[in-house]
């Protein structure tokens, strides 16, 4: 079969349980379209063709005696943040690039429960920093729509590797967008749970406050098969919420369009920098939920100015305490010939860490020094409640918010954005992780230049599953999701 790669995860499922080919073979199709196609894209840091293969073959034996799992024998990438026992881990980053894990991170411990085969890591911006996946130490991925522009970031391996068929999914990590913004980017479904929802146990930490892992697919229904993988409770992370996941792929018919209502925050629809042609399409989308029994709110979200500056506080505070495990000592990069401790830290730390992570240290470090302290790091907390509570007040009248995932399409490589602009790009998105609420973005059309664009739906606390619903059914009446970029229509 030539066209495995276009089939779904259901069908995927199906087509492995009734026969029709074997994880073997599926798991080759990929591997061969990693080896023809991603040069061109460069969405993996690690391809591992051995180990898959023989996950594929463990899968296809399970399936004879049995045994099997609905994902069992299914491909996946995940995103090099997840720490992968036995495979280098590097988080696009000089300074883990010598890494191999000695354990899985619970995410990938329960795909393998499951029976997924993993194919790769996947490329992403240096510690899950940026919007474009530019800062990896390994190189920019390519957008696959468009080779000259960025998959978005920082989950741009995973946006990239799913739009060209190089896994029918991925996992992918959101801390402020870097779920939703490279699917917005690549026209793809991607979800950023509940705050707790999914294990951080084994990702690496980026803002720990803010992080958190979630699913990267064609459609809001494979979205939810790997959500059934993805959630539950984990003793190992002290925020995993104890609460029942649910099942997402049964519940994917629960919540009716009819009825819902949709907040459309008036501040988000007048921002300056707000693309023309994204929000056209976004405003079409909503009409059609519209027509589909939605009724729209006009609601106010007043701290839509504060968004940009409280994130870009609390996420670089956050980070440069993660970061200093990074010291040459422990594990990870070092430098050659240390004359003494000191020179150890500053030279490994130095050359190690790129400089988009530098700035951030820098800053956080600022914001969280002694003088500094109550001005910055405690003013943002408590700006952060306020945040919170905006969004909290507007679901007392509204069942989901609407907002554009990024105010504009996919940049150019090299557009060289100045860092803050590059800041304010994550307008739409990083609220939504500051009071750490679910969201999702589904693909909605294209700008002028045959640029995806996608609608961003923002959810109350633990309604993954009404969101993926009320996308899944968006996508059983329109066909954005099955749009392809013609690098995926390659057979190879
Ligand atoms: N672009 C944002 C940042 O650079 C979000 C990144 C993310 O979600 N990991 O911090």
């Amino acid at each position: 079969m030539t066209d495995l790669h276009r089939l779904s995860i259901r069908e995927l499922s199906e087509g492995l349980a009734g026969s029709k080919f074997s994880s073997r073979e599926l798991t080759e199709h990929y591997l061969k379209r990693i080896e023809k196609i991603d040069a061109q894209v460069q969405s993996y840091v690690t391809v591992t063709p051995e180990q898959a293969l023989a996950q594929a073959d463990a899968a296809d034996a399970l399936r004879k005696s049995g045994m099997a799992n609905v994902l069992t024998g299914v491909p996946i990438a995940h995103k090099d943040i997840f720490c992968t026992h036995g495979i280098k881990t590097t988080a696009g980053s000089k300074m883990l690039d010598n890494f191999i894990s000695p354990y899985d991170a619970t995410v990938v411990a329960k795909g393998k429960v499951a029976g997924l085969v993993t194919l790769g890591k996947v490329n992403m911006d240096e510690f899950a920093m940026g919007s474009t996946s530019e800062s990896s130490y390994f190189g920019a991925t390519k957008n696959p729509w468009a080779l000259d522009h960025v998959p978005g970031g920082s989950s741009g391996g995973s946006a990239a590797a799913v739009a060209a068929d190089l896994a029918p999914f991925a996992t992918g990590t959101d801390t402020g967008g870097s779920i939703r913004q490279p699917a917005s980017f690549c026209g793809l479904t991607g979800l950023k749970p509940t705050y707790g929802r999914v294990s951080r146990f084994g990702m690496i930490a980026y803002a720990s406050s803010l992080d958190q892992g979630g699913p990267m697919a064609r459609s809001a229904e494979d979205c939810a098969y790997l959500m059934n993988v993805m959630a539950g409770h984990d003793e190992r992370d002290s925020t995993s919420v104890n609460i029942d996941a649910d099942d997402y792929v049964a519940n994917l018919n629960g919540t009716s369009v009819k009825g819902l209502r949709i907040g459309i925050p008036k501040q988000y629809f007048n921002v300056a920098g707000l693309d023309a042609d994204v929000k056209a399409r976004v405003e079409e989308s909503l009409k059609k939920l519209e027509d589909m029994g939605a009724t729209l709110v006009e609601i106010d979200l007043n701290m839509t100015d504060a968004y940009v500056p409280t994130y870009y506080l609390i996420a670089p505070a956050e980070a440069s305490s993660n970061l200093q495990r990074f010291d040459g000592v422990r594990y990870g990069y070092r430098c050659e010939n240390p004359v003494d401790l000191t020179d150890l830290y500053k030279r490994s730390r130095s050359e190690g860490f790129g400089p988009e992570v530098q700035r951030r240290i820098l800053i956080g470090t600022y914001a969280l020094s002694a003088g500094y302290y109550d001005a910055y790091y405690v003013k943002a907390q408590k700006v952060r409640r306020l945040i919170q509570q905006d969004f909290l007040k507007a679901f007392e009248s509204v069942d989901v918010i609407a907002a554009p995932s990024a105010p504009t399409t996919a940049y150019k490589i090299g557009a060289s954005l100045d860092p803050v602009e590059m800041y304010l790009g994550d307008i739409y998105t990083i609220a939504v992780n500051l009071a750490g609420l679910p969201a999702i973005n589904a693909p909605v059309g294209f700008d002028k230049d045959q640029l995806p664009i996608g609608l961003q739906l923002i959810g109350n606390y633990w309604s993954e599953s009404q969101l993926l619903s009320v996308v899944h059914q968006y996508q059983q009446a329109t066909d954005w999701h099955t749009k392809r970029a013609a690098i995926a229509e390659e057979t190879v």
